[in-house]
């Protein structure tokens, strides 16, 4: 029988190489920042109805024609994987009421999203997203503290070659001023678009403007501007975010050109792109926007502002530098007794279980080997302190602590070896 290995573009993390304590430093991270922030993290199911990306994402995106994992199960509903975080995050703020108790949400979330894309670097069929929401606040202020919040999250990781691009789409109004604007600009050109933006002239001409099809582009330069749609209440929103930004020294670029892939956007849009070149063409590490009608569109009766950002892990590791991790500190107990002299072993466990509930790292090689081998394996896991426990240590209630780094060796009672190592320990972290 072949092995068997992980499905193209969902990807293994390994703690051998350091993979898996990156993803969890950039985790604790951003749970720090969102706290200090005021943001709470929610969890949401992995599955969701599929009609719930349908409406929350949107018929035309690239996401629901072509990119979602869907299935019935065995009760013969169709449910799909998430491919996104926002439409789950606003159906539980709706399902539970939320917004009942509170007049002010700020969620945060971190997990695993999943899109049937060609995987490439930056791309993958599951990635990962942190993502944050603030519903209930309309005000250019909420704007500004998610983009702010983004950014200082960045700057935390030390990705500091990056652009924040700005637009505005405005509210319904502008949408419709502009997609007519659109219409008449793209009609007379329509055989020079791509299959898919040509199929997208009638149903949402604004989608075009995020192709990255390369015979979209030329046209797509000469479009005309949203900013010259926007009506006097969306380009003053737009200004005062503009004025907030520079309040908090966050520079940005205003980019019409820029839509977004999602449907449910109104007024603010922005992505963050990495400028270091380091990701390809995958280089956009953060998307988000407003989204004023989502809530309605999910069935909520009275409308919900809201607003929000989601980020891929895959390409924040990507983007990030990165420092040699410090060396933990950590202890290995080292049994000197052969493998019949169970009272020996056994106290080896006992005192290992004692350093780890005094918050001490603690190894033992339960193989239980010679000497020789167990001193080498304390040395190939990095111990800085190696606890030797023979039959005379445990008879006279002591322990042979020796200091890797300088063969410096003592013979102390198991007590006062705990004690220090626990002091150490702390002092380490
Ligand atoms: P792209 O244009 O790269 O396809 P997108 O507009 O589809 O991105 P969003 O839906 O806005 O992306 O998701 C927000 C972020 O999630 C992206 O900026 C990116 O960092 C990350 N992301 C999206 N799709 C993937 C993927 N397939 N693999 C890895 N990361 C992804
Ligand atoms: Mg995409």
């Amino acid at each position: 029988m072949g092995t068997l290995q992980a499905v193209s573009g969902m990807n293994d993390l390994l703690p051998g190489d350091g993979t898996t304590a990156r993803w969890q430093r950039l985790e604790a991270d951003f749970r720090a920042v969102c706290s200090r922030y005021g943001f709470a993290e929610v969890r949401t199911p992995l599955c969701e109805s599929l009609e719930l990306f349908q409406r929350g994402v949107g018929e035309t995106t690239d996401i629901v024609e072509k990119e979602m994992y869907t299935f019935k199960d065995r009760g013969d509903r169709t449910l799909a994987l998430r491919p996104e975080g926002t439409a789950s995050a606003v159906r539980a703020a709706l399902e539970h009421r939320v917004l009942d108790r509170e007049p002010v949400v700020r969620w945060s979330y971190l997990g695993a999203m999943f899109r049937a894309e060609r995987p490439a670097k930056g791309r993958y069929r599951q990635f990962h997203q942190v993502g944050a929401e603030i519903y209930g606040d309309a005000s250019a202020a909420a704007d500004a503290e998610v983009i702010d919040l983004a950014t200082s999250f960045l700057a935390s990781l030390g990705i500091t070659q990056c652009t924040v691009r700005l637009n505005s789409l405005g509210g319904p109004d502008a949408r419709a001023r502009y997609r007519d604007a659109l219409v008449a600009y793209f009609t007379p050109h329509r055989d020079a678009l791509s299959p898919d933006s040509a199929s997208r002239l009638e149903r949402n001409p604004l989608r075009i403007l995020d192709s990255k099809d390369p015979r979209d582009q030329p046209l797509k330069a000469a479009a005309p501007s949203i900013l010259d749609s926007l009506g006097d209440e969306d380009r003053a929103h737009f200004e005062l975010l503009q004025q907030y930004l520079r309040a908090l020294g966050v520079p940005f670029e205003v980019t019409p050109s820029l839509v977004r892939g999602l449907d449910y956007y109104t007024r603010t849009v922005f992505e963050i792109v990495d400028t270091s070149g380091s990701l390809g063409a995958q280089d956009t590490l953060c998307g988000g926007g407003r989204y004023d009608a989502l809530f309605t569109e999910l069935g909520s009766h009275a409308p919900v502002p809201a607003i929000g950002f989601a980020m891929g892990i895959e390409r924040l590791l990507l983007a990030a530098p990165q420092p040699e991790a410090p060396k933990p500190f950590r202890v290995a107990v080292v049994a000197a007794a052969k493998s019949h002299e169970t009272p020996v072993l056994a106290a080896a466990l006992a005192l290992a279980k004692e350093l780890r509930a005094n918050g001490v790292t603690a190894t033992v090689d339960t193989r239980f080997g010679s000497m020789k081998s167990q001193m080498r394996r304390a040395d190939d896991l990095g111990s800085t302190v190696v606890l030797v426990l023979g039959g005379n240590e445990v008879a006279n209630g002591t322990v042979t602590m020796k200091r890797m780094a300088t063969g410096e060796q003592q013979s102390l009672p198991r007590a006062e070896s705990i004690h220090t190592l626990a002091t150490e320990a702390l002092g380490a972290r």
